[in-house]
């Protein structure tokens, strides 16, 4: 059975107290200040500013920061407006039927305190081209200092900087198979005010903008310098960590003792452009039997093909030095081209052994202060060379050698030749005779207490 209830509700009519129209009024009128107050706040706290404007005369796009760094942010509101003004003018100017634009924009990057702004204006006000301004603002948030490239590197180091920068920013074309001309990058890197920095993992980054100081080209080139490099330059507070190196071979080399051969004449042979397979093994095993050492002026690109030979050469006491990648003119290289030809393989030899050579030979003995300061190796050159290549004649060879030897020489033979080898172990059978002992170039300057230096080049070690 269906029952209908009603429900009867009472109404009560709410009676405000006069206390309570007070307090309601009072709530609303903290409410409306609540409301301003969290507008200003939000105004104080936003860490943009934007600015458009499009007319047919002209456009501006204005974007850039606020860090709320007082002394940061004046700069770059005045670096924009300045800039802003200038544009204005031309465009009070104009009296043409083109869109003049005004285009500011940024990025901004921190790493390890310091907090980088790149700001970039672009402007066009007629004819070809726009103009485009970079400017770098790094703060150290720790110290509260705003920062430029003196700020963080150690006192005379700038042209350390600019070479390090040439060289990175060559590599940069050479990786992204970009043709950069070797005089305007010296020329740009060395005229550069270096204000766009920043440090990431790696190492110390710079942007080089395009159309600055010399037109060297026309696109951003970024490089970072690794630590490795950087950290010679930088203050000991923004030095970064080098990646772990690679573990090198802990190769032993056999020692001799050196007293047995103070009262012998020395001779150094020197072996260049190899290894060789066959020969230079040959060489090895002809030299053990003899007790003689020898100094090789290793390629790096024959080095990479026969890592064992260099190995077995240096474990059995010869010393390896080297004669430059690819055996060029190194007259005719541009400096990019001659730390590769040098570093790369010392860094090849130092893979195999474990140690890095100090001794360079330059193919065809072409060399220069530029060359040997670039290289900052020693330079070992010869007085006696047996044009073995010449003569592939091991009697020729071994004459040369016998006619002309003498206390201190360095001798100059080839490895790649069976000729050569043959000739070289006739000779020490003979000198051997004579009074000779055969030593490597370290061995020699050890025995006569010679110290080399890195400008000259060596020829000999005789006493006159
Ligand atoms: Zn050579």
């Amino acid at each position: 059975m269906d029952q209908l209830y009603k429900r009867t509700i009472k109404y009560r009519r709410l009676k405000f107290s006069k206390l309570t129209k007070y307090i309601l009024f009072g709530l609303f009128f903290l409410a409306i200040i609540g409301v301003f107050f969290i507008l200003f706040f939000k105004e104080k706290n936003r860490d943009e500013i934007h600015e458009i404007i499009e007319k047919k005369d002209y456009n501006i796009k204005i974007n850039y920061p606020i860090l709320h760094i007082k002394n940061l942010d004046q700069e770059i509101e005045k670096l924009v407006k300045e800039n802003r003004n200038n544009f204005m003018k031309e465009v009070k100017k104009k009296n043409n039927n083109e869109t003049y634009e005004y285009l500011v924009q940024y990025e901004k990057t921190e790493y390890k305190n310091i907090k980088n702004i790149h700001i970039y204006i672009q402007s066009f006000t007629g004819g070809a081209h726009y103009t485009r301004i970079d400017k770098g603002y790094h703060y150290n948030v720790e110290k509260e200092q705003l920062l430029t490239i003196d700020n963080i590197l150690k006192d005379n180091t700038k042209t350390k900087l600019s070479e390090l920068s040439y060289y990175y920013a060559m590599q940069y074309g050479s990786d992204n198979k970009i043709e950069l001309n070797d005089a305007a990058v010296k020329e740009g890197t060395s005229k550069q005010e270096y204000n766009l920095f920043s440090f990431n993992q790696e190492g110390l980054e710079i942007i080089f903008p395009p159309y600055q100081q010399t037109s060297w080209f026309d696109h951003e080139i970024k490089i970072t310098i690794p630590y490795e490099k950087a950290n010679s330059i930088l203050k000991e507070e923004y030095q970064g960590k080098t990646k772990q190196k690679e573990e090198l071979p802990k190769l032993e080399t056999d020692k001799r003792d050196l007293n047995q051969y103070k009262d012998k004449k020395l001779v150094a042979l020197t072996f260049d452009d190899g290894p060789g397979g066959k020969t230079t093994e040959y060489l090895l095993n002809g030299l053990k039997e003899r007790d003689a050492r020898v100094t090789f002026f290793a390629l790096g690109n024959r080095a990479e093909q026969f890592p064992n030979i260099i190995k077995k050469a240096y474990q059995e006491g010869h010393e390896i030095g080297i004669h430059t990648y690819s055996h060029k003119n190194l007259f005719l290289l541009t400096d990019f081209q001659l730390i590769h030809e040098i570093n790369d393989t010392n860094d090849i030899i130092e893979r195999i052994i474990g140690k890095r050579p100090t001794l360079i030979r330059p193919p065809y003995g072409n060399t220069n202060n530029h060359i040997k300061e670039l290289g900052n190796m020693n330079t070992i050159l010869w007085d006696i060379d047996t044009e073995d290549w010449r003569y592939k004649d091991k009697h020729k060879v071994a004459n040369e050698v016998l006619k002309y030897a003498q206390d201190g020489d360095i001798i100059l033979f080839h490895d790649i030749y069976q000729s050569s080898i043959e000739g070289a172990l006739l000779a020490i059978d003979n000198l051997k005779d004579k009074g000779y002992a055969f030593v490597t170039i370290s061995e020699m300057l050890e025995i006569k207490g010679i110290t080399l230096e890195q400008n000259k080049s060596y020829f000999h070690f005789r006493s006159v």
